[in-house]
């Protein structure tokens, strides 16, 4: 794993390398962490600043503890848990805006270049910016451009009949977002079925009714379309990704280290020429990633992002010819590699031999001329195609 810098001479090549890569093919697979909404004001977990140094309700809890299952030991690390999270959307995720980092991945999106985002994010700014994410539809698999491995802070649920709530349904409709702030809250559908059930005089029980929390997963706890998300992901690395970036995490999280090394081993294995590449602030652990990650850019994502854009003006613009929607994985968006670099010129079609043959026949003069044309055409074609592909 070779480490580099933006502003390392020794590392330009090893980056012209990368964008080339980001330039030609359109099998790309990233992975996002916390560090990419760092810029947006959304506290990241693991830095000096971050919210595993914190701490929550005068000292009495570690921010740790508030992304762990153990919270749901008791009601009252419950309550804490809650007041955390609501304070956390509406004063951090509710207001952010998307970064560089994320309108990049986008731009690989619209160019039809990502085969798919993983995130570990539970913000959902990606999909603020038209990224189609569906935490709960992982069903749907075809049509997702960003899989959220760890929830949605953007929704609440039930912790008993799963039902889906907007955080306004629940906070401010019913009693004002501030007040409420840590109240355990039944879930109202279970609560209609549970008087449903009263009045028709059918046995009841309290424990049917759940109580309303986040839409995210938490450590330790198992993720509830685990089977289906690993099914999927297996599909994706089966399709051969050509490159691997993997943007502001440090790799620490058991699940995704495990998704890492199974995308890095495919890659590696059987692409030829195919590429890892982590793009973070803070350096990863030589010895644990050596063999399976290409390069560390050790800087912020976005300004890689931006550095990348300068050197590859072409990703930052949307495509002209805005053709329908390929569906992923679909045969027609997986067609023949040599297709895949963004498209600067309409190349010439050439005859087909029969009609050059007919016109042959009733003009020899005039088709020897135009052959002598075509060769310098094709000439002009391949010295354009070449300069293209060292942008
Ligand atoms: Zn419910």
């Amino acid at each position: 794993m070779k480490t580099l810098r933006l502003d390392d001479p020794d590392s330009q090549d090893d980056l012209q390398t990368l964008n080339k890569l980001i330039s030609s093919t359109r099998k790309i697979v990233v992975l996002t962490g916390a560090g990419i909404s760092r810029n947006a004001g959304i506290p990241d977990f693991r830095s000096s600043s971050g919210l595993y140094k914190q701490k929550y309700s005068n000292g009495t809890i570690n921010c740790r503890e508030l992304f762990d299952v153990s919270i749901y030991r008791d009601e009252s690390t419950i309550r804490l848990f809650n007041e955390f999270m609501q304070n956390m959307y509406y004063q951090k995720v509710k207001c952010a805006h998307p970064t560089k980092t994320h309108q990049f991945i986008k731009y690989l999106n619209s160019h039809k270049k990502l085969m798919r985002c993983y995130t570990q994010n539970i913000d959902g700014l990606e999909r603020r910016l038209g990224m189609r994410t569906e935490f709960d539809q992982l069903n749907d698999w075809n049509h997702i451009d960003v899989v959220q491995l760890h929830g949605d802070l953007n929704t609440l649920k039930c912790s008993r009949c799963f039902k889906k709530f907007k955080w306004n349904e629940i906070y401010v409709n019913q009693k004002g977002a501030k007040e409420d702030a840590g109240f355990l809250i039944a879930c109202p559908s279970c609560m209609e079925e549970y008087k449903k059930r009263q009045k028709e005089g059918k046995r009841c029980c309290q424990s049917s009714i759940g109580i309303i929390r986040p839409n995210i997963v938490l450590y330790g706890e198992e993720h509830p379309y685990g089977e289906i998300l690993a099914k999927n992901l297996s599909k994706d690395i089966i399709r051969n990704p050509k490159l691997f970036l993997i943007f502001g995490t440090s790799l620490k999280v058991n699940g995704v280290k495990n998704l890492v090394r199974k995308l890095c081993r495919r890659i590696h294995r059987n692409v030829p020429d195919g590429k890892v590449a982590i793009i973070n602030n803070a350096k990863i652990c030589q010895s644990v990633w050596d063999t399976y990650i290409d390069y560390q850019i050790v800087c912020d994502c976005d300004d890689w992002c931006d550095y990348v854009e300068s050197c590859v003006p072409r990703l930052s613009q949307e495509p002209k010819q805005q053709k329908k929607r390929c569906v992923k994985g679909s045969k027609k968006n997986s067609k023949n590699e040599k297709t895949n670099s963004i498209k600067l010129q309409k190349w010439p079609e050439h005859e087909c031999k029969g009609k050059r043959k007919a016109r042959q026949l009733q003009n020899p003069d005039a088709l020897e001329n135009e052959r002598t044309k075509d060769s310098t055409r094709d000439r002009d074609c391949k010295r354009i195609k070449r300069e293209i592909m060292v942008l």
